[in-house]
């Protein structure tokens, strides 16, 4: 009998009208830090004007012909949000802040309100392109578990939040789909031709998978005994608490994977000890073993010990956690769909007259010293959400940021041939662990990832594809490798050494994929090494909570972000620190730093992820 928990509800994959009003968002839910500014009191007044009658949604072709054009009325009280940084950070600010303005347009129009909601122009800045940072090297699978079975802190709700904004970002490509066919059959008609109507072509590097989510779930199979029993231990209270993970045998696994390794270990102990099926929670704390060290062992330690190990000898395991609502994510056609949706959203009839989405590609140096951004009246708000590269902006220079930057490499697998006998199961799901397996289709494997310590903001800014050479190439052809730095190096490396890099880890990564799926190692000759990537995490501090992104105004951190006049902080954020879980979290952190610029309070970020960036630097001083 098979253990697997139900599969999600159809009603929830059921996608919501693009245009469609939500009275049910962020904002309507009350949820802390997600209440929008001008839906009330006193700051209504400030951002109230005259409600545009009669509006209607306008198509995706108009809203992208307009998205650069001045908008008339609402102009004058339009306000302006600067996003720097166009990685999942920055892309789901810019798509929150104008969900939260249409939000609080609908209550006021519910309410039979004649004033309407200011409108807001959002700027998107990137020295690159969108989700040409980290975002766009991430594996993309989607769940909100640690590597012990536990549930990360509000790892639910985030997820929650992430696949709100997956389904607005799957709305809005087909949006622009139908767009594109329409202008093709528009085209065809003047040149006078009856063409068969055609898809858009999109290039295959921007769609690297089948689509923008692919829902077949992951699994965590257990590599040790150690974690056989951590995942059995902990599922029980994780499923109670929204997980949804579910321990599966050997035989399960096998039948969900084919080909998938089971270590011997495992498999023995399972044989002798089915994983456990109830949801009793085990409190027993498997860490105490640190106090026995500390001093001599007492005979109440030794019959602890013991019945610690007989405790554990008869400790359930498991050969893996099943989470059939896990989500494989393509993340760069996820993060240029999600920004779709928030322009298609600004031109809306959703959104107040006035909104406007637009992107610029340049490279901010220092918010002070950047004319456009620190102009008096250009901005009311700026929000520097530069991943790994924040220090490359002067107010965050420095010791002012306590994040690690830790750079990884993914390599991209692609079957031999035409993919239709060594392709992944159509149903198979995605594989988490050192390393991960994330199918993007059938035909593309994303394997990470490497952990490789001293990476610097530089190395951050050449986030993306890494040239390499033949990686079976024998390995004295290359440069020899250079040797890991320590955690505290920072290292600059040439060109040859970044391309010998990458191909050291290629083979690394495919060759421990390949004892967890066997299928997988180039000598079988069934999948191939099509592109490698390389990017930069900027972990956070961790906490008792655990590594918790970071969201701050930028303001001791330097004297500009003060106005000389008023003496107020000026309404600069900082977002950043997203480390390992920037899927999880960006969807939740979006809409608290969308709060906090559009109201400028520092109330609206949750005190767990409160962070002044400058607070170190003064405490220093
Ligand atoms: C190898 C690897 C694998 C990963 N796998 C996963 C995974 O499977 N799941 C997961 O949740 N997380 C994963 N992560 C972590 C995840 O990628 C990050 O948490 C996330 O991408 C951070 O998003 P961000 O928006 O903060 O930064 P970024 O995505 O780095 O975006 C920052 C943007 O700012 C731009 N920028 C930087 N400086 C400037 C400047 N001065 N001016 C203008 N623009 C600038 C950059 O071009 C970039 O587009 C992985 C990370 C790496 C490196």
């Amino acid at each position: 009998m098979s253990s697997l928990a139900p599969t999600p509800s159809a009603s929830a994959a059921v996608p919501r009208p693009l245009g469609a009003c939500r009275r049910r968002g962020l904002a309507a839910s009350g949820r802390p830090g997600c209440e929008v500014p001008g839906s009330s009191g006193e700051k209504e007044r400030h951002l109230v004007g005259t409600r545009r009658r009669g509006s209607r949604c306008r198509s995706a072709r108009e809203s992208r012909d307009d998205g650069n054009e001045a908008s008339t009325a609402g102009e004058a009280n339009a306000r302006r949000i600067a996003i720097v940084g166009a990685g999942f950070a920055g892309v789901a600010t810019a798509y929150h802040v104008f969900r939260q303005v249409a939000d609080a347009h609908a209550e006021a129009t519910a309410d039979g309100n004649d004033r309407m909601v200011a409108p807001v122009r959002v700027t998107l800045i990137d020295e690159k392109r969108v989700a040409g940072g980290a975002s766009g090297v991430a594996a993309g699978l989607l769940h909100p578990y640690t590597p012990r079975g536990k549930i990360i802190w509000r790892g639910t709700e985030g997820v929650a939040a992430t696949l709100e904004l997956v389904e607005a970002a799957e709305n809005a490509e087909r949006a622009m789909e139908a767009t594109a066919m329409e202008a093709t059959a528009e085209r065809d008609e003047v040149n006078g031709e009856e063409k068969k109507k055609t898809r858009p072509t999109v290039s295959p590097r921007e769609t690297r998978g089948r689509a923008i989510a692919r829902r077949a779930g992951v699994c965590r199979p257990a590599r040790s005994l150690k974690q056989a029993r951590d995942l059995a231990k902990h599922a029980p209270a994780s499923f109670e608490a929204g997980g949804r993970g579910v321990t599966v045998s050997a035989e399960e696994l096998r039948r969900l994977i084919p080909g998938m390794d089971v270590p011997p270990e495992v498999l023995e102990a399972t044989k002798k000890r089915p994983s456990r099926r109830s949801l009793e929670v085990d409190d027993d704390d498997d860490d105490d073993d640190a106090s026995l060290l500390a001093r001599p062992l007492t005979r109440a330690d030794r019959k602890a010990a013991s019945a610690k190990r007989r405790r554990e000898k008869n400790a359930p395991v498991t050969s893996a956690l099943h989470i059939p609502e896990g989500l494989v994510l393509d993340t760069t056609r996820y993060l240029a769909s999600l920004w779709d949706a928030a322009r298609l959203l600004a031109s809306s009839g959703e959104t107040p007259e006035g909104c406007s989405a637009t992107m610029e590609i340049r490279t901010v140096a220092s918010i002070a010293g950047d004319p456009a951004l620190n102009e008096p009246g250009a901005y009311d708000a700026v929000v520097i959400a530069c991943g790994a590269a924040a220090g490359s902006v002067q107010e965050l220079q420095g010791d002012v940021l306590p994040t690690q930057l830790q750079g990884g490499h993914v390599v991209e697998l692609v079957p031999v041939g035409d993919g239709k006998e060594n392709g992944w199961p159509d149903d198979a799901p995605g594989v988490l662990g050192s390393p991960y397996i994330a199918p993007l289709g059938p035909e593309r494997l994303l394997v990470g990832t490497t952990k490789e310590y001293g990476a610097s903001v530089a190395d951050a800014r050449r986030a993306g594809e890494v040239p390499l050479g033949n990686i079976e190439d024998d390995e004295k052809e290359h440069a020899p490798r250079a040797p890991t730095p320590k955690p505290t190096d920072r290292v600059t490396y040439s060109r040859l050494e970044i391309a010998s890099r990458a191909s050291a880890a290629a083979r690394e990564l495919v060759a421990s994929a390949s004892a967890a799926y066997p299928p997988l190692a180039l000598e079988n000759g069934a999948w191939r090494v099509d592109v490698v990537r390389y990017g930069v995490r900027a972990n956070p501090p961790r906490s008792n909570l655990g590594s918790l992104p970071l969201v701050g105004r930028i303001s001791a951190a330097s004297d500009d972000a003060v106005d000389a006049d008023t003496h107020k902080k000026k309404n600069w954020w900082y977002v950043g620190g997203l480390g390992a879980r920037g899927l999880v979290y960006h969807g939740m952190l979006g809409a608290i730093v969308a709060a906090a610029a559009l109201s400028g309070d520092d109330a609206r970020v949750p005190p767990e992820l409160r962070f002044d960036p400058g607070a170190r630097r003064t405490v220093d001083e």
